[in-house]
Formats: structure tokens, C-alpha cells, sequence
């Protein structure tokens, strides 16, 4: 029998991989440590080429693999990787796969913070082109999958986080965007030096023609300025650069060769806050060298309404606006949002599972921008202490959602904002950001109605 390909994980990505694989006519393994779903259809078509669902067993397995493919979750130092890549089998990751598979244009983003923003507003502008465009990645379907439809003049815009990163070895974004890099994932990566060096895989198979876009405005980005094989254009909110995108006056301007384009003003925006600055920025860049036009660029921005648990405005109660930032799982996303509500007197709703980052920055701005501090989860001890070091004056401590968001709504009065901002994972109490960016909107929601009924 032929040797297998052994995809390691049955998650979205695994499942992914394994389909194409399997249609394919590869014999595939879907390996996954402990049992998991999967559906009838996918079973059937490993099936067919001899493959097949296999939950743990390790080592001996590898004798008949040719090739691993590895889902996000599966770190390279997992011991099963690690015997594969001593008997010099190739392992590598789903981007990879879909990179084989694909013929058309490549957007690759990453960074710590904003990848989702960036790339759903780049989808966007790619979509008024006149070819197929589609975005992928971290975001939502396996790209593997994605790519399957789509011909070769496309353009897709790829979500890749620094995991997919870490096991490219062709893959090549003709415009590749890195935003920012700040502490997270050091339980996997362990250094920032190896977590910055994922992210640098994002240009490192670019052609002399391929263009990176990176921000001016982040010192380590900044520094991998010299390591850009293709050609480089910086974007900064900060400094007006002789050639780049940057902010003039709260313009986004296009300044390249011989284009110099002001595409809109920040005003125009319905998204708000630096941090988000800098995602329009690195969109405007990219969308550009794919070639969408700047009326269309502008037209995108000015609709744009930003994503879901993303700063994302609730409902107003009592005069008091409410906030779901429930993305904000690492320290840095949730100092940009403080950042982003320039009048402060914030009622912040934060922790989570702790991902144990250091917390002086975070809570010294808390200090400054938050009148009272309502802590939960696991993280809340952590939290509580570093607070109290800062020198903030008001914190809570409750139990449940439903409790901080009550305890909010009791206390909060015009001017004040309700923000819920974690810092922190979701899964000591949800199943993800989604849900518990959910649950608080749905608690806003009733406390908004029932006062309407008063
Ligand atoms: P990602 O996909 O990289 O997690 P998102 O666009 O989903 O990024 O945003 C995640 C969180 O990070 C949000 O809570 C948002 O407030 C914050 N954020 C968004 N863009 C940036 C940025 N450029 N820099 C820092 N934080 C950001």
C-alpha cells in the first residue's frame, strides 16, 4: 500500500487538509490524540483511498507516513512531530497544502493584534475588483478549502497566524502584512525572538517584484525592515513618510512612486482608535498593490462597521454606552482599546483564563482611563494584585458575566463607558471569545430592555 499522508488534528484546518488530500487520491491518516467528530462524509472519502480516523497510537504509526501535515494547534515540539522529523519525514502545515494547490494571487497578514480587521477590510476592497477574491486562514474556512474554487487570476487575502507560520516552506504571499508584534503565545513559542521569527516566514519565499508592508510604527516590526527580500513600503500613523502609506492630518495617504493619493480622512471612519488607524493603514496598502482603485478603497472605508467582539458597540443604557471587546485576549489588544476611548472613565470588565504576560503597562493605564476595575476568572488573583500595585483606586471581584455586567449597570453613570476588554482567554468560563462576547452582549440586551420598561 501507498505511504499516507498523516494530518495531524481534526479540527477546521485538519478536516480541511484531509478532504483535499483524500479527493485527491492520497491515502490519508487523520490523526487527532483524543476522539473527536467527524462527519460521515469525510470518513467515508478517506475510505476510499485506504485512509482512515486514527486517535492516538504515536510512533509506530509513522512507518507508514510520507509526509505529516500539521493543524495550528499541533506545536512542532509535540513528540509525535518530533520522531517524524527525526526519520526526516516532511512535516509541514495546512497554508503549505494550500499554497500546492493554488495558482492565484497571495495577501498574506499577520501580526499579534488585528489580522482579523485588516483582512476583512481588505477582502472587502478586493471585492471590488473584477476577478474572484475570497478571504481565508485564521479566520474562518481552511484555506486548503478555499483555494479549491477559486482560478488562477484570483486574489485571496489569508489570515496567518504565527502557528501557520511556523511550518511554511514554499508558501509565498506576493503582498505579505505585518502589523505588529507584541507578548502573546510564549507558552508555545517561548521566545519573542522565535515567535518574531514565525512571523518573518510571511515574506521569506518573496520574489524581487512581491512587496511587504510593514509597520513603521512597531520597533521589532520596524527592525526586520533590512530582511524583506521583495520590496518594502512602511506604513505609519505616526511619521509622514517620503514613500509608504501614512496618516497626514488624520488623511490616509498613498505616497508611491508616482502615485501620492489621499484616500479619505480618519473622520470618514466608523471604526475608531489607533490601533485601528493602523489596520486601515496596512488594508489601504495592500488592497493598493493589488490594485484596487482608491475611490474603491475609500468607498470600502467609510462603510465599514468593523468586526464582530472587536470594540464593538452594544447598546447605550442610561446614557452610558456598552463595548464588547471580548477579542482582547492578550494584554496589548486591550491597552489599544483603552487607548482607543480618548475621554476614559471606563467601568472595564476584564480577566479570563491569564495568559501571564506581565501586567505593569496595562494597569498603568488602567489607572488612568478606568474609574472602576470589575475582575473575573481564573486570571482575577493576578489581576487583583497587579492593580492594586498601580495604584487603582476602585476593584471588584465577581463570579459570572451575568455579575459583572449587573455590577456594571448598577454603578455606571453618563459620562462613563461599559467596556468589556478581557486581556485574557476565554475557556476557564466560555468556549471561545465568541461566546463570551455574546453572553455580554445578550445580558446588555435584557438590562437594556428591562430599563426600557421602566
Ligand atoms: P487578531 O485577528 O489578530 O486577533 P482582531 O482584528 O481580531 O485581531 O483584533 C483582536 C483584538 O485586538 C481586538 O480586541 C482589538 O481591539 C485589538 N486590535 C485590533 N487591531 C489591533 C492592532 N493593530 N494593534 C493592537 N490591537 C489591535
Amino acid at each position: 500500500m501507498d505511504k499516507a499522508v498523516l494530518v495531524y488534528g481534526i479540527g477546521i484546518s485538519g478536516c480541511g487538509a484531509a478532504e483535499i488530500l483524500a479527493r485527491g487520491g492520497k491515502r490519508v491518516l487523520l490523526y487527532n490524540d483524543a476522539e473527536h467528530e467527524v462527519n460521515a462524509d469525510l470518513k467515508e472519502l478517506l475510505a476510499k483511498n485506504g485512509g482512515q480516523i486514527v486517535i492516538g497510537g504515536g510512533e509506530k504509526l509513522l512507518d507508514e507516513v510520507k509526509e505529516v501535515i500539521l493543524s495550528p494547534g499541533i506545536s512542532l515540539e509535540n513528540p509525535l512531530v518530533q520522531e517524524a522529523l527525526r526519520r526526516g519525514i516532511n512535516v509541514t502545515g495546512e497554508a503549505e497544502l494550500a499554497y500546492r494547490n493554488y495558482n492565484g494571487h497571495i495577501i498574506g497578514i499577520t501580526g499579534t493584534n488585528g489580522k482579523t480587521t485588516t483582512t476583512t477590510l481588505v477582502g472587502e476592497m478586493l471585492a471590488t475588483l473584477s476577478c474572484v477574491s475570497k478571504v481565508g486562514g485564521n479566520i474562518g474556512m481552511a484555506l486548503t478549502k478555499e483555494v479549491e474554487t477559486m482560478p488562477d487570476n484570483s486574489w485571496l487575502a489569508a489570515e496567518l497566524s504565527s502557528f501557520q507560520l511556523e511550518t511554511i516552506q514554499n508558501f509565498r504571499a506576493e503582498i505579505a502584512v505585518i502589523l505588529n508584534l507584541t507578548e502573546d503565545h510564549l507558552t508555545r513559542h517561548h521566545t519573542m525572538e522565535a515567535y518574531g521569527a514565525a512571523k518573518c516566514n510571511i515574506f521569506k519565499n518573496q520574489r524581487p517584484e512581491d512587496v511587504t508592508l510593514l509597520n513603521f510604527d512597531d520597533p521589532i516590526v520596524k527592525s526586520w525592515g533590512g530582511l524583506v527580500p521583495g520590496r518594502l513600503c512602511w506604513f505609519s500613523r505616526r511619521e509622514i513618510l517620503p514613500q509608504g502609506i501614512y496618516m497626514d492630518n488624520g488623511d490616509f495617504v498613498i505616497a508611491w512612486e508616482d502615485t501620492k493619493e489621499v484616500i479619505c480622512n480618519k473622520k470618514d471612519l466608523q471604526i475608531f482608535g489607533g490601533h485601528n488607524e493602523e489596520n486601515v493603514l496596512a488594508a489601504i496598502g495592500a488592497a493598493f498593490f493589488a490594485g484596487v482603485k482608491p475611490y474603491d478603497i475609500a468607498a470600502v472605508l467609510k462603510s465599514f462597521k468593523g468586526v464582530e467582539h472587536r470594540i464593538e458597540y452594544t447598546a447605550t443604557v442610561n446614557g452610558v454606552p456598552y463595548y464588547n471587546d471580548s477579542k482582547a485576549t492578550n494584554t496589548d489588544s486591550t491597552i489599544k482599546a483603552l487607548e482607543a476611548f480618548a475621554n476614559g472613565h471606563l467601568i472595564l470588565i476584564a480577566g479570563g483564563t491569564d495568559k501571564l504576560t506581565p501586567l505593569e503597562e496595562m494597569m498603568a493605564l488602567v489607572k488612568t482611563k478606568v474609574d472602576t476595575l470589575i475582575l473575573l476568572g481564573e486570571a482575577a488573583e493576578r489581576f487583583n494584585e497587579a492593580a492594586v500595585k498601580a495604584g487603582v483606586a476602585d476593584i471588584r471581584r465577581v463570579k459570572s458575566m451575568r455579575e459583572a455586567v449587573e455590577l456594571a449597570h448598577k454603578i455606571a453613570v453618563k459620562p462613563q463607558t461599559v467596556l468589556l476588554s478581557p486581556a485574557c482567554a476565554s475557556f476557564d468560563m466560555f468556549s471561545g471569545f465568541p461566546a463570551r462576547g455574546r453572553c455580554f452582549k445578550e445580558i446588555v440586551a435584557e438590562i437594556a430592555a428591562a430599563e426600557e420598561q421602566k
